[in-house]
């Protein structure tokens, strides 16, 4: 692949503008799968607001424009008209709802198409262009459960559990199931008892493939440098997919080398190995390079073929039959105003360390450290580190949502926002999970090698050196205890709160204030 990809500039009329954004770059359905090539124009946009409006992390910006370039690089060699904007072009006004004005007044479509969009804010700005010209939307086929569908399951049910919805995914699709078609394979529907040990010694997992940065790329990392220089985040040692090609050996390699030991290590951690026998599928997903049907597809297979257990596959099938789809369902169905939830009513300032990775926390120090290197960390690291320690502070979880999802590279708004404001933070009143994932240091310790570095004393939970994780957590559940009466999920942690002493409880919250302070919560 070149470094030059084509820029329609022709001011021929257009008989349908199919608007590709860039986390959808799949041509397999929707308008692109049935384009005229001489009538029709395809128009991708890179823009500033996209950019800027969370401070989107470096790669994650550059691996949305590379992938996006390469997308239409490949269109346009089929023959596609493509008319792509890049973010540097002069005349760029440098926002979707401007841009597509001026590609409709240049180009005067009878009809302006695209996928149903990842984001509740892009697709009322999508349904505002009906005021200029007709426009329809098409239905996202990527995903396996389509809106509506998932609208149907939930419906008439207060909180959502994700265990029910995934077995009906399993069945409804014939995926890990026996002969029956009734019965889970193996004759758990999980089995995450298996997948929760921890490393005794260094590990030494294989090298997850990296993609040589084409010219494309290049280009890509010296424009975000040179344009973003404020955005967050290091632009060194950038190595996503950006193609479908790069994608799928991405898959094949982690099939190959990683699934096998990823269920039984999936929950572990360890310092400066942020990888570990996890995929880093889930960018190459969320842009649309893979398909979720394939991952499940391959993993299936390689159970079959005896080259992964069957704890490892389901585990790596349920995130992308179960746990994905879910999400996507949660975030579609509670509407537009489900990121400003605040179900535990938390005020705070997310902590400047978030942006820095200086922090005198080890386990911290390391996982944020690793964001600002990667743009990614697996789902310990951002639900039971980084997300836990900023639920026990008491930071504001709209603060939290936008962190995330600015600092990420797989990070789109309909995985992004559910995950934290629901999962993570527990903001949104129980719709996703019953109890908070709320853990103190020691679940740290015992599924890491951090606290063995760290100054803080794991085993304290007051006093200068007492682990933070330790201090925030006793102080939450005093916070919010009420709240939990009656949840029998949480009935033994409260009990355990219940315990301490009215001196200890004291000195245990005035820590947690002091801690506060310091940190600028
Ligand atoms: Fe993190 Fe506490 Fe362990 Fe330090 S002692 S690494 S702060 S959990």
């Amino acid at each position: 692949m070149g470094g030059a990809f084509p820029r329609l500039n022709d001011a021929k009329k257009a008989r349908r503008l199919v608007v590709v954004f860039g986390d959808q770059l799949d041509a397999s359905f929707g308008p692109l799968a049935d384009l005229d090539k001489t009538r029709d124009v395809v128009l991708m946009m890179e823009t500033d607001e996209e950019q800027r409006y969370v401070r989107s992390h470096k790669q994650r910006t550059a691996l949305f424009f590379s992938a996006m370039r390469h997308f239409a690089a490949d269109l346009a060699d089929s023959g596609v008209r493509v008319r792509y904007v890049c973010a540097n072009d002069r005349g760029n006004l440098q926002s979707f709802d401007e841009e597509v004005g001026r590609a409709i007044a240049k180009l005067r479509p009878e009809s302006v198409h695209c996928v149903h969009p990842g984001e509740w804010r892009v697709l009322r700005t999508v349904e505002a262009w009906r005021d200029r010209v007709p426009v329809e939307i098409h239905e996202d086929e990527h995903f396996f459960t389509p809106i509506d569908r998932f609208q149907s399951w939930a419906e008439g049910r207060k909180q959502f559990t994700m265990e029910y919805f995934y077995r009906e995914q399993r069945k409804r699709f014939d995926v890990l199931m026996d002969s029956d078609g009734k019965s889970p394979l193996g004759g758990a529907w999980n089995y995450d008892k298996d997948n929760r040990e921890a490393f005794k010694v260094t590990p030494n997992p294989p090298k997850p493939y990296t993609p040589r940065l084409t010219e494309i790329t290049k280009e890509v990392l010296d424009l975000v440098e040179a344009r973003y220089p404020d955005n967050p985040g290091s632009i060194e040692g950038f190595r996503w997919p950006v193609t479908r090609d790069q994608a799928r050996r991405a898959l094949d390699d982690f099939i190959e080398h990683r699934l096998r030991l990823f269920g039984k290590y999936e929950d572990a951690m360890w310092t400066e190995q942020p990888f570990l026998y996890h995929s880093l599928l889930s960018p190459s997903g969320n842009l649309k390079l893979l398909n979720p049907r394939e991952c499940v597809e391959e993993a299936e297979r390689a159970y079959e073929d005896g080259v992964a257990p069957l704890n490892a596959v389901e585990g790596f099938v349920r995130q992308w039959l179960g746990w994905r789809e879910f999400i996507r369902g949660v975030y579609w169905t509670q509407g537009p105003d489900y990121p400003n939830r605040n179900g535990l009513d938390q005020h705070g300032t997310l902590p400047d360390f978030f942006w820095t990775g200086d922090s005198d926390m080890a386990c911290l120090a390391d996982c944020v450290g690793v964001v600002i290197d990667h743009g990614f960390a697996h789902h310990v690291p951002r639900l039971m580190v980084m997300g836990n320690f900023a639920m026990l502070a008491g930071v504001h979880p709209r603060e939290v949502a936008d962190w995330y999802l600015a600092m990420f590279v797989d990070a789109v708004d309909w995985a992004s926002n559910p995950n934290t404001i629901g999962m993570s933070q527990h903001a949104d009143h129980g719709v996703v999970g019953t109890k908070p994932y709320a853990a103190s240091g020691k679940y740290i310790s015992r599924m890491s090698n951090y606290c063995e570095q760290c100054r803080y004393k794991i085993s304290k939970r007051t006093g200068d050196d007492a682990c933070p994780f330790n201090v925030f957590f006793w102080d939450f559940l005093f916070r919010h205890g009420d709240r939990f009466e009656g949840n029998n999920r949480m009935a033994m942690m409260l009990k355990n709160a219940e315990r301490i002493s009215s001196e200890e409880r004291v000195e245990i919250t005035s820590s947690a204030a002091s801690l506060r302070g310091r940190l600028g919560v």
